[in-house]
């Protein structure tokens, strides 16, 4: 990995250089503190990113899926409902909805965004279905405004979409959960994620279950959970956030420039940016029809990819008891065989995207 023509897939010491001093500083304070678990950081954080996203509350929370279910749960999901989810995401969706005791009720996804499809989606709303997922892959929001008022709560995952617009929201749903997984775009330097909202009773509901049911000590008024914050995680991430818009817009930047780079080359199909909002590329996915020529040829030349993700949900030994077949979700099996992710972080610099470009153009060739 040492040779210079290597372009790794995230770099995120290039995110770290620039907030080194600040990091260091805050995780000082912390350690004179001895506050490890919540504490002012934390408060500070929770109003700092629900301001940022347009809403009244966030809570700080453990790791992304937690957030997922404990917003489910806060809606009400439980053995005996049902919950929709779009088939192409990645498995802790569904993971979240399973633990939450509802059943996931999977639809398959739009052709073109690979995003859920809402006339699908409301088509499989029944009697049972409490919740409806939308999961804002790849860093753009899915269009969902028409599935707001059907009935069933509707539940962001934006886990990788921290900062993307769509008809001038960041938030769409009654409450939306995120991970800040080192590699989001807002990660941090360990677990943590977060559910935001503008209802003060579903903000509640997940702050009591995030900590063993209790708002005050030994009171415990429900069943609950521990999955709370550590307080060395949101130093991190509100020096992070500080930089968000500007590390999504040099995305944005470097997504465009593989667009313009990568244009007309034969059987490949480019990820669209959309015109309704902000797009903040957390990936930057393709789609070719011989994947193993051109990750072969990626792999030769040193330039790292991923693909989000390889087998389809319901294909997973773990969801095998879904009882889906091959065949059911045909969007989502066709694109799981064609989708790469191209090197994308905020820092990527030009001759790299030219690496990558060349190394798809070889392979196309
Ligand atoms: C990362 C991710 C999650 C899970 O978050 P964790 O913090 O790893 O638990 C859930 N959904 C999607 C779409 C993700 O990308």
């Amino acid at each position: 990995m040492s040779d210079t023509t290597t372009v790794p897939f995230v770099d995120l010491r290039a995110s770290h250089a620039e907030i080194d001093a600040e990091i260091r500083a805050g995780f000082d304070r912390v350690l004179a503190a001895t506050a490890f678990v919540k504490g002012p950081d934390v408060a500070a954080f929770e109003d700092e990113y629900a301001a940022f996203c347009g809403v009244a509350h966030c809570v700080g929370l453990g790791n992304g899926t937690d957030a997922i279910e404990l917003a489910l749960r806060a809606a009400g999901v439980g053995p005996g409902t049902e919950v929709v989810v779009p088939g192409n995401t990645f498995v802790a969706t569904v993971e979240a909805v399973v633990r939450a005791g509802g059943r996931p009720v999977l639809v398959d996804v739009d052709k073109d965004t690979l995003l859920m499809d809402p006339e699908r989606a409301a088509a499989a709303i029944g009697p049972r279905t409490r919740a409806i997922v939308p999961v804002h892959l790849y860093g753009r929001l899915a269009p969902v405004a028409d599935l707001l008022d059907l009935g069933p709560t509707v539940v962001e995952d934006a886990a990788q979409s921290q900062g993307a617009i769509r008809d001038g929201r960041r938030t769409i749903g009654a409450i939306a959960a995120t991970s800040f997984y080192p590699g989001k775009n807002l990660g941090a330097y360990g677990d943590a994620g977060a559910v935001v909202t503008d209802s003060a009773e579903l903000a509640r509901a997940v702050r009591l279950l995030a900590d063993h049911g209790s708002e005050r000590k030994y009171v415990h008024e429900t069943l609950g959970f521990n999955s709370r914050m550590d307080t060395l995680q949101a130093v991190v991430l509100r020096a992070k956030l500080r930089r968000l818009q500007r590390w999504n817009r040099q995305r944005a930047d470097a997504a465009a420039r593989y667009t313009e780079m990568l244009a007309g080359l034969p059987g490949l199909v480019l990820p669209e940016a959309g015109s309704d909002g902000e797009h903040v590329w957390h990936l930057y996915v393709v789609r070719v029809p011989d994947r193993e020529r051109v990750t072969a040829v990626l792999g030769e030349l040193g330039v790292a990819y991923g693909i989000h993700y390889p087998v389809p949900v319901h294909l997973t030994p773990a969801f095998r008891s879904l009882g889906h077949a091959a065949g059911d979700f045909p969007v989502t099996e066709e694109a799981a065989g064609q989708i790469l992710s191209l090197p994308m972080f905020p820092q990527i610099t030009l001759s790299q995207q030219e690496q990558v470009v060349q190394a798809v153009q070889k392979a196309l060739a």
